[in-house]
């Protein structure tokens, strides 16, 4: 039976390793859709080499340009709710949307009740409540892509009935600026915070490696997947069981510990067609190998506890994690705005962290229980977060 997938980001990073997925087992697996956000011609370009059902464009002005190049018998959607409208045509849906862009996409795909491969970790992030709830349709599954969350749903199928699990250790490569001092980071470019030593991504997760803020939304995203309220066991998870590890050599892409003391790790070269084809493939393995690790030529792998000081990124998220409501929501905000501002060299490297903190000062303490609430949340953490992207430097917030 072939397995029909849709993609959403498909121009993206994630999006262009899940057509190569795909690619490899066309007996398998098929592309229905593709989805971009305004690069057309790369949509084109797509299109034409695997002729998928629709199409769908969120950047309307450009449809007339979609028209003109796509091949004839290709359905068109184009529009603000476009994206979400490609999940009813596949069984799957990978979500390679970057940002609180891809909300809708996970909450469409999550209420029609088909799986949701989720890369996109933000629409999980800032609308945790409200994902949870339709997480509960019938048929809905949600397979993390994300490598970490990836190699933790692969260690918790070793774990028993119970699931007594004590402790979760997510990894980080620890990005380019592993090992500077604060003062050190000050001066840091942006071509030197898009150079990330093991993974090749998208510029906006490139940056939060760097700043170790894309562990932090890990975290969250890490809690929301796999966190459990404690029970007559008194074992749960919850946002101080998620644990951050150090390991420049991303081989081990993160780990349980049970509460016998046994850890479980899944390692695998680093690649993220990996858990990409581990998502679509769920319950069953895929049968592609991206890479395999050579023991013989290994020889070590090292850990070490992050720098908190240099790269207070880790425990802002931290701190929103525990506050819980639209807190996640505001930092993953108020983080968009700031790499934004960075990357267009509005902001200097030190001031994302910055930004950040001054926003999540003015967190209005609001749950996160509707929609609504989560849209007025991001709203107003991006209007205050520009705010203070706008202000002279002395009054900026420092940490
Ligand atoms: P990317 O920048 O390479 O691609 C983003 C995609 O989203 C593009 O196709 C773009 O057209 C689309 N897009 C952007 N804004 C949009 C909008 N407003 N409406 C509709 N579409 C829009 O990003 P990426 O690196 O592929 O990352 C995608 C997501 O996956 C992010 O949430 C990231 O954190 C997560 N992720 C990525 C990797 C990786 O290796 N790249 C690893 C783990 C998790
Ligand atoms: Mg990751």
């Amino acid at each position: 039976m072939t397995t029909t997938v849709a993609v959403a980001g498909s121009t993206g990073s994630i999006g262009t390793q899940a057509l190569e997925v795909v690619a490899a087992r066309p007996d398998r697996y098929r592309i229905a859709a593709l989805a971009t956000g305004s690069r057309v011609d790369d949509l084109i370009a797509q299109a034409t080499e695997v002729r998928p059902d629709v199409v769908a464009l969120a950047d309307e002005s450009r449809l007339g340009e979609l028209r003109d190049g796509l091949p004839a018998g290709i359905g068109i959607l184009s529009g603000p709710t476009a994206l979400a409208d490609i999940v009813e045509t596949a069984d799957v849906t990978v979500n390679g949307v970057v940002g609180f862009a891809g909300l809708p996409v996970t909450l469409a795909c999550l209420s029609a009740g088909r799986r949701l491969a989720l890369a996109n970790k933000e629409s999980l992030i800032a609308a945790g409540p409200v994902v949870q709830r339709v997480r509960s349709t019938p048929g809905a599954e949600l397979v993390p892509v994300d490598s970490e969350h990836g190699a933790i749903h692969q260690c918790l199928r070793a774990a028993g009935r119970d699931r007594i699990v004590a402790a979760i250790q997510l990894t980080a490569s620890g990005g380019p600026f592993r090992g500077r001092t604060a003062e050190e980071l000050v001066a840091v470019t942006v071509d030197e915070a898009l150079a990330h030593p093991t993974w090749s991504m998208g510029p906006k997760i490139t940056v939060d490696s760097s700043t170790l803020m894309n562990k932090g939304l890990e975290v969250i995203e890490a809690n929301e997947l796999f966190g459990t309220p404690a029970g007559d066991a008194g074992y749960g998870i919850g946002i101080d069981d998620i644990e951050v590890v150090v390991h420049p050599q991303s081989i081990v892409h993160s780990m349980v510990t049970y509460a016998d003391g046994s850890t479980m790790a899944q390692l695998s070269q680093p690649d993220m067609r990996l858990p990409i084809a581990y998502a679509l493939a769920h319950p069953d393995r895929f049968d592609v190998a991206y890479g395999r690790i050579d023991w013989s030529a290994l020889g070590r792998l090292d850990f070490e506890p992050p720098d908190r000081e240099a790269f207070p990124c880790l425990d802002l998220a931290f701190e929103a994690g525990r506050s819980g409501g639209t807190a996640p929501a505001w930092l993953s905000a108020a983080n968009e705005v700031a790499v934004a501002a960075f990357l267009d060299g509005r902001i200097g490297w030190v001031d994302i962290a910055a930004v950040i903190a001054g926003t999540m000062d003015a967190w209005d303490g609001t749950p996160a229980d509707s929609l609504d609430a989560v849209l007025e949340g991001d709203d107003r953490a991006r209007r205050y977060a520009e705010r203070t992207v706008a202000a002279p430097v002395p009054d900026r917030p420092r940490r």
